[in-house]
């Protein structure tokens, strides 16, 4: 049996002649050697029955009385719809120039009657065998066509993924990490929606991060396609809450419902972080595109990487926070919890350029307690840290502008930093800080001023130059401190005038 017509059906032939007795041989042959006839009289007939339903094989009769079977042929081979059909001519005319012509007008073959059954028989299985081989040979070359397509899609969404997953790798900055996966998803999925919902224990509630609309929708159409699934998607998720906190299973396992029941439309995929649901990423679809298993192979691994950058993320802004702390830490004094030396250094360095290109005066105040020696020896250390301690925070009170600095600059040595503050601000700063700790009454037996602790202070100032260095604040200052501990102590001075004392001085 002979098979076309999609290699299931027997195969057509519809026979033309315009002799019923022709007509009546030609179908008892074919019939009975499996073929399936249509027989007509005459041309026009013909061409109707080609153009309606296309017959695998024509055989044709050239002498007919309305048109001869060469106009048939030509007619048949101008129309699209007719012209692959193979035309056996079936004729009495048997000269070489009548044959010729067949073969011009687009023949396939061509038999000479009377005919030998045997002829005619394998001339026809030869033109179906073609036929079919033809046909076979287009499935084949359709299904690499279908193959590369798939293939070369199958490619742009693996280059695609992987320059997703570089971004996301490359990248600490959360937002950015959010955005760039909901395009990237969006396209490649040819998504209608894309989101990504944060699950917030505290509040109970599904916040959503990040979100993704085709810019091909109109915005009416965006709120026509985003309002309903937001709606199921709330509803959904919020079913989801209540498994999400602690049952992670069970979370799973109502996931796998929803993607059950709502699988043409959302999926809604969990993302994990330390074993707990941390949120969620939803992909709304058009109904008529399936989730396929290469989606949510897909999907998954963006899902893992996403869960990955999160925590990246997370275990990132606390190494920040861990580093920021680490900094403050390292530039502060431990026992008085004021700045240390190297934080002094640093804010002196920036305040020297700063102030040379302002033409502004820096003043400095070196601080010493008086006596401090006896005081750790009469009272014990412990005691005396505690006293340093109070000193600080009597010094820091007293500081109210913002740039003003106070470190512990060694021992019982405090050292106040003054941007723009001439020598009569220093001076008045200093006299205040010298009354406050006296002010503070600490007890010390070996002091000479009504037996309480008492701070001298010296003071310099000067208006940085690309001449001076800051050395230079620190020698005056440093002298003008020893002129207060040589004047009897207790008092502020400055290296060329002393503004102020005790009584006892
Ligand atoms: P002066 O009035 O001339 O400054 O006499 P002084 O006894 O204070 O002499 P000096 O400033 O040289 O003495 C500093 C003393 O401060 C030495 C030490 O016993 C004490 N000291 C330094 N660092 C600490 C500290 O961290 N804790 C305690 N408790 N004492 C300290
Ligand atoms: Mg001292």
């Amino acid at each position: 049996m002979s098979y076309t017509k999609k290699n299931t059906l027997r195969a057509e032939i519809l026979v033309v002649d315009d002799t019923p007795s022709n007509l009546g041989l030609l179908f008892k042959i074919l019939g009975k050697n499996g073929y399936k006839i249509r027989p007509v009289t005459s041309g026009q007939a013909a061409l109707e029955v080609a153009l309606i339903s296309p017959p695998d094989l024509i055989l044709l009769d050239i002498l007919m009385p309305d048109m001869t079977g060469y106009e048939v042929c030509q007619k048949l081979k101008i129309d699209p719809q007719t012209r692959d059909i193979p035309i056996i001519f079936v004729s009495g005319l048997s000269e070489g120039l009548d044959k010729a012509k067949a073969f011009q007008v687009g023949a396939a073959d061509y038999v000479t009657k009377p005919f030998q059954v045997q002829e005619i028989l394998a001339r026809v299985n030869n033109q179906i065998m073609i036929l079919s081989q033809k046909q076979q040979l287009e499935r084949e070359v359709l299904q690499r066509q279908q193959t590369e397509a798939a293939l070369r899609s199958q490619y742009q969404r693996e280059q695609t993924l992987n320059r997703m997953i570089q971004a996301i790798r490359n990248s600490l900055d959360l937002p950015a990490i959010f955005s760039t996966t909901v395009t990237a998803i969006g396209n490649l999925v040819e998504a209608r929606w894309v989101g990504i919902m944060e699950y917030l224990p505290n509040q109970e509630i599904w916040q959503l991060v990040e979100q993704y609309l085709p810019t091909t929708l109109s915005p009416t159409a965006q709120r026509q396609e985003i309002f309903p699934t937001e709606n199921f998607l709330a509803a959904q998720l919020e079913q989801l809450q209540a498994f999400c906190l602690d049952k992670v299973n069970q979370a799973t396992d109502s996931l796998n419902l929803l993607q059950e029941q709502y699988s043409k439309i959302c999926l809604p995929i969990p993302i994990y972080l330390d074993e707990r649901v941390w949120g969620s990423l939803c992909i709304v679809r058009h109904q008529s595109y399936p989730w396929t298993e290469s989606d949510l192979q897909l999907i998954g691994v963006i899902t893992d990487q996403l869960a990955i950058a999160i925590q990246q993320s997370k275990l990132y802004q606390q190494l920040e926070q861990a580093n920021k702390e680490l900094e403050r830490l390292a530039h502060l004094d431990g026992l008085t919890h004021v700045a240390n030396r190297r934080k002094l250094d640093q804010v002196l360095q920036q305040e020297w350029r700063r102030l040379q290109r302002e033409h502004s005066p820096l003043s400095l105040i070196l601080c010493d307690i008086d006596n401090f020696k006896g005081y750790n020896d009469a009272l014990g250390h412990l005691a005396g840290d505690y006293c340093l301690q109070q000193v600080a925070s009597t010094i820091s009170r007293c500081l109210k502008r913002p740039a003003d600095l106070v470190a512990r600059y060694g021992g019982d040595e405090f050292a106040i930093l003054l941007p723009n503050t001439t020598l009569t601000g220093a001076m008045q700063v200093a006299e205040l800080v010298r009354a406050e700790i006296q002010q503070l009454e600490l007890p010390s037996p070996q002091s000479q001023s009504q037996g309480c602790i008492t701070l001298s202070l010296g003071v310099s100032s000067l208006i940085p130059t690309p001449e001076k260095q800051p050395e230079e604040l620190f020698t005056i200052a440093d002298k003008a401190l020893y002129q207060a501990k040589k004047q009897g102590r207790d008092r502020a001075m400055n290296y060329y005038l002393p503004i102020s004392s005790t009584a006892n001085s």
